[in-house]
């Protein structure tokens, strides 16, 4: 039995506030939202990493962003948004289930950038790391 509380939502089980649905996709608020419409996408196919689905599905992911990110600016008319997604419990990730949050801002609302995430470059320099590629 499937016990992914997000496939739980898309099949159903637990209701949702929905901003936007397609055939592969769903985008509904989060239930603890960290701005006003801080909003979940997710593939309704269940996989939990990024690398787990194909480059046609993520990019209907990514599509879906987009129009999410559309109707918050509509509807809620933000300064800006912060979107990305915690890939793996070791960035963050608690619902192992592939979501983006798109998170609209506003100026001056105290919240910081991406940068805020981690500042914890390591012992490499750019040009040892570069070497690996
Ligand atoms: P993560 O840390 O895995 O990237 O974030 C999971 C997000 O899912 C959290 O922001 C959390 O508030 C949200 N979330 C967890 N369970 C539910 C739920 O049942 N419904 C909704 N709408 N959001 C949820
Ligand atoms: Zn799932």
């Amino acid at each position: 039995m499937n016990t992914c509380i997000f496939c739980k939502i898309v099949n159903k089980d637990i209701p949702n506030h929905t901003v936007y649905e397609d055939d592969n996709t769903l985008a509904f608020l989060d239930i603890k939202p960290h701005t006003k419409g801080h909003t979940i996408v997710i593939p309704k196919k269940h996989g939990i990493l990024a690398n787990d689905f194909t480059e046609l599905e993520y990019l209907e992911l990514m599509r879906a962003a987009r129009i999410v990110m559309k109707k918050l600016k509509l509807k809620l008319s933000p300064d800006g948004f912060n979107i990305g997604w915690n890939d793996g419990t070791a960035a963050g990730q608690v619902v192992p289930h592939l979501h983006l949050h798109i998170m609209p801002r506003w100026n001056g609302d105290g919240g910081g950038s991406q940068h805020s995430i981690i500042n914890n470059p390591g012992d490499m320099s750019v040009e040892e790391v570069i070497k690996f590629f």
